[in-house]
């Protein structure tokens, strides 16, 4: 990290500004700011870089292009909004192609004000990004070493703000494959994940989808549970599930994008699992390139029912586990 911390290397992308913020980043390399002279290196290859730039409202043809740059970017990972622009949209926010400030698409970090940005406050911007860059290298450090104290608990609503960050982060990679930004876990708000927290399993008109959640008579079985995966107090993965007619519906696993390949997912799965003794089967999704996740469900028992078309570019793959004894699968027993 110290080697990161004296010479961050950084990668500036113009999203749509009116070049206003993008001279100002240049200023920071001339003669009078001079910001190689302190170490910091303006590379093209964000598979180099460590803190993302990026300056203008995001516009339709943006978009993937900051998906596709802050996905190549190794993790730990920083992002600086320069502008008001890149902050909010700015005086674009309101123009039909523009999606709001870059934090519409990625998570933003750190956020830059000002018309132009001035270079003094687009180099302090990059040493609060080199904090906050320092700070997540600590954390993820730390949790990598006590991936074996990893616990599964049941989350709850005030859980909504950290899953859904995390969400945001780990479809990233999703929204990459297909080129599409239109996953529902992308566009989920927090008013809405909170809601989920409360909300029954949805069927019209049965006496299910009426009643809340805050109703007692409400068996824990007939919730939407969530489960989290927590290492030093962090959720680095989610899952959620419900049960109805006999068939457990698992959703949204989501795993930090670091802590991948380590179990995490397969534990989480394992465990929503276990929460639905009572079913007769499990139901999931995934998007037909998701290729790792199709290999995992298999591996795990899951069997391809049907696919359905989403979206032009996204083909839902739905997937099934038998949960009733040998005996009863063979003899076709429901
Ligand atoms: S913040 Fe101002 S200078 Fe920067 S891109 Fe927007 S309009 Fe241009």
């Amino acid at each position: 990290m110290n080697g990161i911390k004296q010479s961050p290397w950084i990668i500036h992308y113009d999203a749509s500004s009116c070049n206003g913020c993008d001279i100002e980043v240049l200023a920071c390399l001339t003669p009078i700011f001079d910001v190689e002279r302190l170490g910091v290196v303006n590379t093209g290859n964000p598979k180099h870089a460590d803190i993302f730039l990026v300056t203008g409202a995001v516009n339709e043809q943006s978009q993937a292009v900051i998906r596709n740059i802050y996905h190549q970017l190794p993790e730990p990972k920083v992002v600086v909004a320069v502008g008001i622009c890149a902050a909010s949209g700015g005086i674009f926010r309101e123009c039909y192609n523009i999606s709001g400030g870059v934090d519409s698409v990625i998570p933003v970090d750190v956020y830059v004000p000002g018309c132009a940005a001035r270079p003094e406050a687009i180099i302090d911007g990059v040493v609060k990004a080199i904090g906050v860059l320092e700070e997540k290298h600590r954390e993820m450090k730390a949790i990598a070493n006590s991936l074996d104290k990893t616990l599964f608990h049941r989350a709850d609503k005030s859980d909504a703000p950290e899953i859904l960050a995390l969400q945001k982060i780990a479809y990233q990679s999703e929204a990459e494959l297909y080129g599409d930004d239109s996953l529902p876990a992308l566009q989920q708000t927090l008013e809405d994940l909170e809601n989920d927290f409360e909300r029954m399993p949805q069927r019209e008109g049965t006496v299910l989808g009426a009643r809340g959640a805050q109703d007692s008579s409400v068996a824990d079985s007939d919730r939407i549970i969530f489960l989290k995966a927590v290492v030093n107090g962090k959720i680095i993965g989610s899952i959620r599930g419900y049960a109805m007619d006999g068939t457990a519906y698992l959703s949204r696993l989501n795993v930090h994008p670091y802590f991948r390949r380590r179990g995490i997912g397969r534990r989480l799965l394992d465990e929503i699992e276990q929460v639905f003794p009572q079913v007769n089967r499990f139901e999931t999704k995934t998007g037909h390139q998701s290729k790792r996740n199709l290999y995992q469900l298999a591996k795990r028992g899951y069997e391809t029912f049907k696919t359905e078309p989403y979206t032009p570019t996204i083909t839902w793959v739905y997937l099934q586990k038998d949960q009733r004894p040998a005996h009863a699968q063979t003899k076709g027993v429901k």
